[in-house]
């Protein structure tokens, strides 16, 4: 998949995306940043690897609208990942699951 960002030229970004991001390399440092400050998490402009997985760590954790370019949140990984702490981490920062039907069945078996 590639970058859907529009650029100041007004063509699609089209870079390969960064892992399994919505994002490429250059356009993820830019929103990662954007995120956090919306988040009340006032964070430097993410420039080393480092940086950017720490940033993006901490935005799948607690942004409730995060999702990868699958479309999964925090909860679809814990419940893909089998891993009960992910789901209720996603519960906890208010991940929306009232419009998925699939999530809704699938908290509905596990809680
Ligand atoms: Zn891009």
């Amino acid at each position: 998949m590639t970058c859907k960002v529009i650029q100041q030229n007004n063509y699609m970004c089209g870079r390969l995306t960064y892992q399994n991001e919505e994002r490429c390399h250059i356009h993820i440092r830019k929103w990662i940043q954007m995120r956090l400050e919306a988040l009340g998490i006032i964070k430097k402009y993410p420039r080393k690897i480092g940086e950017i997985e720490s940033g993006l760590n901490l935005i799948r954790s607690t942004d409730p609208n995060y999702k990868d370019k699958y479309g999964y949140n925090i909860i679809h990984k814990g419940v893909l990942a089998s891993n009960i702490n992910l789901i209720q981490q996603g519960i906890k920062i208010g991940v929306d699951v009232n419009g998925s039907l699939i999530l809704k069945n699938i908290l509905h078996c596990i809680l």
